[in-house]
């Protein structure tokens, strides 16, 4: 086994570089994809694949392709990368390799010459709070260098510059400044108590010094009696006595002395300059500190940028930039009221009439206007109320002395109604301490550098002037984070703010920040398997991520991605087909070749290419009445009025970050619900809905379903209470006395207890995303031998877990009560759904396209709005058809469905559509269309437009 892997073996480890030489020798033959090195899989039987054999040319870029369901995931994912991921894992370490037995080989006849492999995968895989664009990038780690390296430091006290002066610093200056002067050159001693003082003053004099500068006298060691000298706390040795000669060897070697001496600096007596006073003394430091009053400050080492290194993050806050506290939102949660009309809410309950009273009298005192709305009020007002004016408190005084009177029960609950998360004072938000914020590079600070955009952090590096005697390494650096901004930007992301916290990230931001940090690291020989990349991504955007994919190409890597576009199936060097259909019918391989040879063939993607836009054709739609949003404001919203025929299937377009989801979900769905009497906790801007024609409004975004492990189609579907009673009147059951309940995996009794029903369990992996295997009890079955004797048909309950939706139909055909509850699954196309296929695994789009099953099997009567949010990722074009007959089904029962969408076949067959931006971010937030779909072809500003235009004109661009 051992042996056989070595051979093909590619890695970092061994081996490197004669493979890598055989890449570039033949990279400017890309078309060739047939012969060459490559990734050889031979028969794989993964899941539904039916002894698959192809392969995946080292250093090209493959597509694998096919409906959904055919094996596409199974072949990319659980076969080359769980194979590229077991391999590697084994040359890792001793701690990885205890989990070898566990880490199954994926069946498979043979798997040759594998690289070791990463995967991208859908969805956003990460829950800690603290990683940050900037961290999951390594920009923070790079901007950190910077900072420490050519970072400008200003006192925390006084504002003075503060530097750490050499040797030659200080005899620059004095060759400057007091040259042919007499000076005195003198270490400084501090003892530790009155005791210490005699006794140095006798070490002193041991060691040949003979005098001190003390009052701006010079005295003589041997005149200081130990009695005179009781209360001195600090001794001014004199080193040297010298007239400032440039050149002057003794000058640099009494400097380094006086640093070597005592506490470490050197004070220079300028006794040319004594006047009638004291002679002028100028103090040089060779540590850290402020060169006007003296403060040390810690050296700036990248440690000090760091929010989570107890050396930088702000005591306050722990790092985390942000306190438990009273939350703004929920003090005031409707901006658009006045102070008059209670705009702040514990300012306008009953018990609170003299904080009125205060309130309104610091209005007149600091001429702040309670007349109008908040929203509109000067910061500096909305600050005098928040804070106060010194006299009064304000909101937060009085909240620090109801705090006092906590022990009552009223006052807690008072305080708990506005607690939240609120920014912290100490550190304004940015999680690192005083020292960090001092530190300056181009007039920002690193916390303000992190609250930029990628593409403003990108201009600011441009502009900076580096000093000159470090420029070079420096600008190495700024090259680097240049760099990976600019993968960032290429990647379709530059909008993000780099302190965006990574877990409020979609699935399909965070899947491009990955893809634009992995270019950034630029490892070579390396197997990437993506999903879907272009998932969530207009078409103006997905042309540059082909690009960036290529780059990763370029640098010596082997890509595979699974992927339906069209555009990157034309851009591909090697693609396979797999199909022809879901599940059971699918896992065969329909094509492999060059993308050009796909169009000729009666392959589902072959017809695809030949019918792009077959879809179009939407309904006149414009003299409907309308649901219509005005002023909507939130976020990058510029004051946007738009609006949906009523009863009609509509779409929100417009590239990445032009706004359409703060529209639809943000502002539309809340403003919906707020109707409905359900106070939102954010504030959501001045915006209006008239949404009063509907009787209930139903969201399905990416989150739509429950991600349990304990959820899957077939509870999902309702079928599973029928099929449960259907297997306990089988014999075999009424003989060993099995209800119903028996046959459940979610409740103790018939299920295997060592897996709890679910068939696998989870071995958490530490450095890598945790592996689930199966179960060992049960082998993956989820239930107790005796559960399993039960037959209906031939088949056990274990057996139904493991058919698709489609093969359930068929095997149940003559219970109508089952296969009426599974049949909505096969209309909105997941026929190819394992029905034990837990929903933890669906993607976003599965996941809506599960929830509208439900609606599609009879949603009862009503009118009701329905809002999704790309319900077409990880589906095929051939699904996208069905996917639109079954929001029709919506339509036609009167109901509104409102979807954000990039797909283009998807958005020709809608009747109305509403396109924002014209860009993204601040560039964003504006209708640049609205009307019929046709229309949209037809608009000169729409980049939207020009996409749809040449699809409905040339098929694939
Ligand atoms: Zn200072
Ligand atoms: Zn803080
Ligand atoms: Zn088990």
């Amino acid at each position: 086994m051992r042996e056989s892997f070595r051979e093909g073996w590619c890695g970092p480890i061994a081996g490197r570089g004669r493979r890598c030489g055989e890449v570039s020798k033949r990279s400017g033959m890309r078309q060739e994809s047939s012969d060459g090195v490559a990734i050889e899989v031979e028969d794989a039987r993964t899941n539904n694949l039916r002894g698959v054999t192809c392969r995946f040319p080292h250093g090209r870029m493959t597509v694998v392709s096919g409906v959904s369901g055919s094996g596409k995931s199974s072949l990319a994912f659980d076969t080359v990368y769980a194979e590229g991921q077991r391999r590697y894992t084994e040359t890792l370490s001793t701690y990885a390799r205890q989990f070898l037995q566990e880490m199954q080989r994926p069946p498979v006849g043979a798997l040759r010459r594998m690289l070791p492999a990463l995967a991208l995968r859908q969805g956003n895989p990460v829950s800690n709070a603290r990683s940050t664009v900037a961290t999951v990038t390594e920009v923070a780690d790079h901007l950190q260098m910077l900072f420490a390296r050519a970072g400008e430091v200003s006192c925390r006290l006084c504002g003075g510059a503060v530097s750490r002066t050499t040797v030659a610093d200080a005899r620059r200056w004095l060759e400057e400044n007091v040259p042919g002067e007499r000076v005195l050159l003198c270490g400084v001693l501090r003892p530790d108590g009155e005791e210490e003082v005699g006794p140095l003053l006798r070490q002193l004099a041991a060691e040949g010094y003979r005098r001190l500068v003390r009052g701006g006298e010079v005295v003589e060691l041997d005149t200081v009696g130990a009695a005179d000298a009781l209360g001195w706390s600090r001794l001014v040795v004199v080193l040297d006595r010298l007239k400032v000669v440039a050149g002057e060897p003794r000058l640099a070697a009494a400097l380094e002395a006086a640093f070597a001496f005592g506490e470490g600096v050197a004070e220079v007596v300028l006794w040319d300059r004594t006047g009638e006073g004291e002679p002028a003394v100028r103090r040089f430091d060779p540590r850290f500190t402020c060169t006007a009053c003296g403060e040390p400050h810690p050296e700036p080492i990248p440690a000090l940028f760091k929010p989570t290194a107890a050396l930088g993050s702000c005591p306050v806050c722990d790092g985390y930039g942000r306190t438990v506290g009273i939350d703004p939102a929920l003090v005031v949660p409707d901006p658009r009221r006045t102070l008059k009309e209670g705009a702040v809410v514990p300012l306008a309950v009953p018990s609170a009439s003299r904080e009125r009273t205060a309130l309104r009298k610091m209005c007149e005192r600091r001429g702040v206007p309670m007349d109008v709305p908040w929203l509109a009020m000067p910061v500096a007002s909305r600050q005098l109320v928040m804070r106060g004016d010194g006299e009064w408190g304000g909101v937060r005084g009085m909240f620090r002395r109801l705090e006092e009177d906590r022990y009552k029960p009223q006052v807690r609950i008072f305080l708990a109604r506005f607690r939240g998360y609120s920014e912290c004072d100490a550190c304004e938000g940015t999680g690192l301490g005083e020292h960090a914020r001092v530190v300056r590079v181009g007039e920002l600070h690193i916390g303000e550098v992190l609250t930029l955009r990628v593409s403003e952090v990108r201009e600011w590096l441009g502009g900076l002037r580096l000093p000159a005697d470090r420029e070079r390494a420096l600008a190495a650096l700024c090259r680097e984070i240049g760099s990976r901004l600019g993968f960032l930007e290429e990647a379709g992301v530059g909008y993000l703010t780099l302190n965006r916290a990574s877990r409020t990230l979609s699935g399909g931001e965070m899947h491009r920040v990955l893809l634009a940090t992995s270019i950034g690291r630029t490892l070579t020989d390396t197997c990437y398997v993506l999903d879907e990349p272009t998932a969530g991504l207009h078409p103006h955007d997905t042309a540059r991520l082909i690009t960036l994919v290529e780059r990763l190409r370029d640098l010596g890597n082997t890509v595979v991605i699974v992927e339906h576009d069209p555009d990157v199936l034309g851009r591909a060097d090697h693609v396979i087909e797999l199909g022809p259909e879901g599940g059971d019918r699918g896992g065969e391989l329909l094509y492999e070749g060059p993308p050009g040879g796909l169009r000729g063939t009666d392959t589902p993607s072959g017809e695809m290419l030949r019918s792009r836009g077959a879809l179009a054709g939407g309904r006149v739609a414009a003299s409907l009445p309308r649901l219509t949003v005005r002023h909507a404001c939130l976020h990058n919203l510029k004051d946007v009025e738009a609006s949906f025929p009523h009863g009609m299937l509509s779409v929100v377009t417009g590239v990445s970050g032009s706004g359409k989801s703060t529209l639809v979900h943000d502002v539309l769905f809340r403003k919906l619900m707020e109707a409905r009497g359900q106070q939102s906790s954010e504030a959501l801007g001045p915006a209006v809905v008239d949404g009063d024609a509907f009787d209930e409004v139903v969201l399905v975004d990416q989150g739509a379903i429950s991600r349990s492990t304990r959820s899957c189609a077939l509870t999902f579907s309702g079928a599973y209470t029928p099929i449960r009673e259907l297997f306990a009147e089988t014999a075999e059951a009424r003989q060993s006395g099995l209800k119903p309940g028996a046959f459940s995996f979610n409740t103790a009794g018939g299920r295997c207890e060592r897996c709890e029903g679910l068939g696998v369990v989870t071995v958490e992996m530490h450095f890598m995303a945790d592996v689930e295997i199966p179960c060992d009890v049960c082998d993956g079955r989820r239930f107790k031998d005796h559960v399993l004797r039960a037959r209906w048909n031939g088949r056990s309950i274990a057996d139904v877990f493991g058919m698709t939706v489609d093969e359930a139909q068929r095997f149940f055909g003559d219970r109508p009560n089952i296969v009426r509850r599974l049949e909505p699954l096969s209309r909105v196309g997941l026929g190819y759904l394992r029905l034990g296929q837990s929903t933890s695994q669906l993607s976003g789009g599965e996941g809506q396209r599960l929830k509208l099953a439900s609606y599609v099997g009879g949603s009862g009567g009503g009118r009701h709005v329905f809002l999704f949010d790309e319900p077409t990722v990880g589906l095929h074009m051939r699904d996208v058809v069905r996917l639109v007959g079954a929001l029709r089904l919506l339509t036609d029962a009167g109901h509104t469905v409102i979807v954000v969408e990039h797909n283009l076949d998807f958005v020709a067959a809608c009747d109305w559509v509403v396109d924002l931006g014209p860009g993204a971010g601040p560039d964003g937030g504006s209708v640049v269309y609205e009307g019929e779909v046709g229309g949209l072809a037809e608009c000169p500003g729409s980049r939207t437009g020009v996409h749809l235009r040449g699809m409905l004109q040339g098929g694939v661009a």
